[in-house]
Formats: C-alpha cells, structure tokens, sequence
C-alpha cells in the first residue's frame, strides 16, 4: 500500500491556451534557483506516449510488458500500461501517482492538471484567451495571475513576472513549512507515536507447549518445520486411468488392476497396461500421469482415451504441498483454522506457542461508575473497560480486570504497582488529558518514566505512553470512541510486537460517497460504512455524527476512515483510505 504524500502540493489551473507549461519552463529555474527541489506530476490526454516505435523498450513494452522501466546511471523511467487488452482501467490514482515520487529528495511538488483533485492553486489568466476566471468556482484557488486586474481579494500576480511568482511560490512554500512546525509543536504524528511506541518494545519470549485443540489463537512460538512430505506419496488427483507418460503413443491400455485410496499397488504397470485409480490413491510404479473417468472407453479389459493427454496431468507430488524441511508455518503466526488443520496434516498433536499476554486494565475518573449500579447524578457509566476488554481479548490476549480506580493517589499508586508486577502490559482510560486531575500523572512519574502525548489525530489526541518499571503502560483517552480509535492505531501494534508479530492491518482505497471534513496536519479517523458498489469499486460513507463520545458510531462502523494530514477534507468522489475492521473487534 501507497504512502500518503506529505510534501506540500501546489497546482497551476488554467484554460486550454493560456501557456502552462511554457510558464512552468520558466518559473521551475527560478524555484531550483532558490534550493527548491522540485517534482512535477503533469496529467496528459489519454493515449500520450513517452517512448518511441522502434526503441527497446517501446519494442518490449509491445510485446506485453504492463510495465517496463528503463534505467541508466543519469535516469530512468516507468512506463505503466493501465489498459488490459480492450478494457481500460480505471484513471490513474491522484494519491498513488504523488505517493510513488520519491518525497525524501523533493521539497514541493507541483501539479499541472487534475483540476478535480483538491490542493491549493495558482490561477493563470490572459485576457486573450477571452475566458472568464475559474475562480472563485474553483475554490482551490490561493492566487490569480493574470496579464490584467480583476476584482478579488486573492493575491494578483503579474503572469508575465516570472520573479515575482517565484516569490509568491516561495513565500507559499515558506507559510506551509511555518504552519508544519507549529501544528508540530509537542505533537507527534500518528506514525511518528506509533514508531515510538514499536521501537521501546520487545517481543515476550515466554512459551509452552499446547494440545492441538487449545492452540486457537494463540501465536506460534517457533517456525514449524515439516517432518514429513505431505502428500506423503505422489497421488492421484482424479478417479480415472493411471497410465505411463513413456507410453501415450500406444492409444489402448490392458487395465491390470485398481488402486483405491488409502491402498497401495507395488507391482509396477509396464508399457501396454493401465490400471484404475481413485483420487487420493498412491500411485504404483510406472504411473505418472491420470486421465480422468469422464475422458475414457473401456471395453472389457481395455481402455481408450477420448481426449488428449498430456504427460504428468492429473497428478499431486509427492510434497506438492509441504516439502519434508521446509517452513509449514513461520514464527508469530496466529494460529487459525487452516494453520491448524496444517500442524495436524504433519501429525503434530501439540505446538509451542507463546504464553498468552496478560493485559491488566483499569478506568479512572470519580465520575465513571460500573454498569449494573444505581447512577449517581452527573456520574457516567464505565464502557471503556468493556470495549477495551473484547478489544484486548479479540487481539488474544487475557484480561486483568481491575475495574474501577478512585480518583486516590494512595489507592492508585497501590494498583498501578500491583498490575505492573503481574502484567506484560497495562492499560487505562481517562484521565491523561492535559486538565485532568495532576495526581494520575503524578503517581505514573512516581512509579516509572511515561510521556504524555498530544498526537495529530483525531479522536484521541492525550496518550500516555510509557513504562511502569519495565511494564509497557498505556494511558487512553476517557472518550469511549477516542480510547477504541487509539487502541487500534496504538495498542493493537504494541500487542502484535509484544506477541512478535509483525503488524499489518488492512488499508484500502475507497471512493467517498460523501463531503467529509477534516484539518489539514492531523489525521483524522471517521467511523465509516464500505460496500463494493455493482462494477467492484469500494465506497464509503461515515456512520454520521463523528463526536468522540458517540459510541454508536462505532458500533455502526465496518472500517475507519483515515483523512491523512495532506488532506484538507474530502469531496464527493474522492480517494480516501480505509481500514476495515473486521476480526479486530470480535
Ligand atoms: P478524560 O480523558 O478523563 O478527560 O475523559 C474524557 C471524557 O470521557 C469525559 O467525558 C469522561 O466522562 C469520559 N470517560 C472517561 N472514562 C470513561 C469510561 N471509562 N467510560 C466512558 N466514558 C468515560
Ligand atoms: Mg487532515
């Protein structure tokens, strides 16, 4: 999957006509000129073509190649077909298209065309072309350009002083850099917190053996290696006529026998002779090749095909599916339905796997009160605990339930001491907000070394994060659906390195099916609803109101929706990036 694009984006809209590119020739020395090292993402008519008939690579790309690169020391190019045979497929990805630069060696990109797409933009304008503005329809547009003044309060620039749109873009840039680091300022990004939190983490070696049965979910502590072939012997793979390659030219086979599944013929079958063999069933020496029931004529003791044979068909080898040493399931495998029938097909009646981690998990807040008592007035009912419970559970860990702590220095302290000394990791929710009480974060300092975080996301911006004496700890915001978006992008990670997996959710593209908003420099995670409409394109709208406190709107939800910080909001239609939810919440 594409990372999203971080460099500063500026587009140059104008009609056909105007001299877009010819000024773009111009203005790039400028902007070079300055130390702005530029990337430029141009969009062309349909069929354009970058290479010419008679070249290698025009001549390969011909021969079917969907996607050829040519590459020398001084440069080199990609040329990706999107058409398949007659279909065409979708346009190319506005996000992909800037996510495949290379952003390490660029300051600012600038984009000539796409004019659906939304980023900010400089208008070009001649009077001559006898058009009239595109903005303010187009309400990307930051600055005018034009060889004459118009009435707007948008900066004007002179389209034929090249220095002094150098300047405006440069001055641009200058803001976007500014307003980077202020929105930066004891923030962290979204990848940045998480990278952290990876990095102060490592994997739990503690494992046992376990009953086949009892090891559902639990993660495979060392790489299981085969010890036998499976399939065992090569077999055939329909029921039909066994026969040997060497021996197709022959056209009528003696049958001498049968071989049923489970049996096991040691006579071998000479040229001239055939036997009858059902799926599964070894095959007996001399046979390599299976024609299948339907694609022959016995007569008697003979038998002929009625369709063509090819040499070896109709057969599963010997280790075709698991070779005898090699690798049937890695290391930090969570253990599934078909990695355990795997284990028992090598006739494995037990697996190492990693002991279980023990989250312990606690709410805090004065206000917060457990489900099942009577509510005192201006008191709320806990949830966290419980969403963070099937949350912790469906990443397979156990539970420590510690319930609710008071707002008590003394008691807190107690607690936080005790789960650190029995858990692997733990948890809360509430309370590590920039104005809750001090005393929660008093007590954490006590007890061990923990950062409070403001993370450019929302929901969810305070996470404390840190250890109790060696015990990882987790602070989660106490807005029920602020704690459940930070679990996921947070939690669910340290988990995953903590059992030695690698984690990788799933991140798609979807279409979205309507306006959503967002701030530019943070991320923001709507709560959203995908379908694959009828042609096989994802879509997504949002659950509704998007309130951290409404936890309804995560129980709607199928997926996140994740706004990265480029985008300033997206409009109707456009890409955005999905994560589905499925088996995270279960
Ligand atoms: P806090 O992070 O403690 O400032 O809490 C933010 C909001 O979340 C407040 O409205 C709290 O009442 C609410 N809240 C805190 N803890 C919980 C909880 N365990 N369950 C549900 N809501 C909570
Ligand atoms: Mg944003």
């Amino acid at each position: 999957m594409t990372p999203a694009p971080t460099l500063p984006l500026l587009g140059f809209a104008a009609w056909s006509g105007t001299g877009k590119t010819t000024l773009l020739e111009q203005l790039i020395p400028l902007l070079t000129g300055r130390g702005l090292r530029i990337g430029v993402l141009k969009h062309a008519h349909h069929d354009f073509d970058i290479d010419q008939p008679g070249k290698d690579s025009y001549r390969l790309r011909k021969a079917g190649a969907q996607q050829m690169m040519v590459a020398s020391r001084r440069r080199h190019a990609r040329i990706t077909e999107t058409t398949h045979g007659e279909t065409e497929l979708a346009e190319a990805d506005f996000r992909q298209l800037l996510a495949s630069f290379d952003q390490t060696e660029l300051d600012l990109l600038l984009v000539e065309g796409f004019k659906h797409e939304h980023f900010p933009k400089i208008e070009l304008h001649r009077a001559e072309i006898g058009k009239p503005l595109l903005f303010p329809e187009d309400r990307d547009i930051i600055a005018l350009a034009s060889d004459q003044p118009a009435e707007t309060t948008l900066p004007q620039l002179d389209i034929n002083d090249l220095e002094a749109i150098a300047d405006f873009v440069c001055s641009w840039f200058d803001g976007c850099q500014t307003r980077e680091q202020e929105a930066g300022n004891g923030f962290l990004s979204v990848e940045a917190a998480r990278n952290a939190i990876l990095a102060a983490l490592t994997p739990s070696t503690a494992c046992s053996d376990k009953p086949l049965p009892e090891c559902h979910g639990a993660v495979l502590a060392a790489d299981l290696i085969s010890p036998i072939n499976v399939p065992p012997h090569a077999n055939s793979a329909m029921d039909g006529i066994g026969l040997r390659s060497d021996d197709l030219a022959a056209g009528r086979w003696q049958l001498v026998g049968e071989v049923l599944a489970g049996q096991q013929r040691h006579e071998p079958v000479l040229a001239g002779q055939a036997v009858q063999i059902m799926t599964g069933a070894p095959l007996p020496p001399g046979v390599d090749t299976v024609v299948m029931r339907e694609e022959t004529h016995i007569e008697g003791e003979w038998v002929t095909v009625t369709a063509p044979v090819r040499a070896g068909q109709n057969v599963r080898q010997a280790g075709e599916d698991l070779a005898k040493g090699a690798v049937a399931i890695p290391a930090g495998t969570r253990l599934a339905a078909p990695q355990l029938g795997l284990a028992a097909s090598l006739g494995l009646g037990s697996l190492p796997v990693r002991t279980p981690l023990k989250v312990a998990l606690f709410s805090t807040g004065d206000e917060v009160q457990a489900p099942g008592e009577l509510l005192a007035p201006g008191h709320i009912f806990d949830s966290n605990r419980f969403t963070l419970m099937a949350l912790i559970r469906a990443a397979g860990c156990e539970v420590m339930d510690l319930g609710i702590i008071p707002d008590d220095k003394a008691i807190l302290r107690q607690q936080l001491e005790q789960a650190a000394a029995s858990a692997d990791l733990v948890l809360s929710s509430g309370g590590v907000s920039v104005g809750n009480a001090d005393f929660i974060k008093l007590v954490l300092a006590e007890l061990g070394q923990i950062d409070f975080w403001r993370i450019q996301m929302r929901p969810g911006r305070p996470l404390a994060f840190g250890k109790l004496g060696q015990t990882p700890f987790f602070g989660l915001p106490g807005n029920p659906v602020a704690a459940m978006v930070c679990f996921l992008q947070f939690v669910e990670p340290a988990i995953a390195r903590l059992q030695g997996k690698l984690w990788q959710p799933l991140r798609l593209s979807a279409l979205a099916d309507e306006k959503m908003k967002s701030r530019p420099g943070r991320t923001e995670f709507l709560r959203g609803i995908f379908h694959q409409d009828g042609n096989g394109q994802l879509r997504v709208r949002t659950t509704g109101p998007q309130g951290s406190g409404i936890l309804s709107s995560m129980a709607d939800a199928n997926c996140l929706i994740e706004i990265v910080p480029a985008q300033s909001g997206i409009a109707v239609g456009e890409r955005v990036w999905i994560h589905p939810l499925q088996g995270r919440l279960a």
